[in-house]
């Protein structure tokens, strides 16, 4: 499946983080307090839910009931159900706050932004446009880069 985006539901705040650590492009109901979920949806986003009543509502093959409660068999059950594979997630590309894509910034430019010990053992540096997080490939957690080999096979880290 092509670059799937998806919204999710208040209850769902672990498989957001997951999901933007994994690339995809996705909004959050809590981050929209006036907003219900699927006021956020348009015709491509995919609805994650684990409200019954939603799931048994709308049928529709935009939406995905999450079953489990265990936030890996969640995200299991998303990347089963709909296909995804190795070449469609862009791990650490997004910001995990903002959902926004995340840039190249040049290493002078962060010498005062990131503690002295990563300036001096870094040399990739990335950078969220809207929060301004500094991104580097040890920001993110060994967890998360197992997990990710665990679920797609070995990855480029940055
Ligand atoms: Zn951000």
């Amino acid at each position: 499946m092509m670059n799937p985006c998806f919204a999710v539901e208040k209850t769902l705040g672990k498989l957001v983080k997951w999901l933007r650590i994994l690339g995809f492009d996705t909004l959050y109901e809590q981050d929209f307090p006036n907003s219900c979920i699927f006021d956020l949806a348009d015709s491509r986003r995919i609805l994650l839910t684990r409200t019954h009543s939603v799931g048994k509502q709308k049928s529709s093959p935009n939406l995905i009931f999450i079953t489990s409660d265990n936030i890996f068999e969640q995200l299991k059950q998303v990347i089963k159900t709909l296909a995804l594979e190795k070449t469609d997630i862009r791990p650490f590309s997004r910001c995990l706050r903002c959902n926004r894509a995340i840039e190249a910034i040049d290493k002078e430019s962060v010498r005062y932004r990131v503690p002295d010990y990563i300036w001096e053992t870094q040399n990739s540096f990335r950078f969220c446009p809207k929060c301004r997080k500094i991104y580097w490939p040890g920001s993110h957690t060994q967890r998360s880069m197992r997990l990710i080999k665990e679920m797609f096979g070995p990855q480029k880290s940055f």
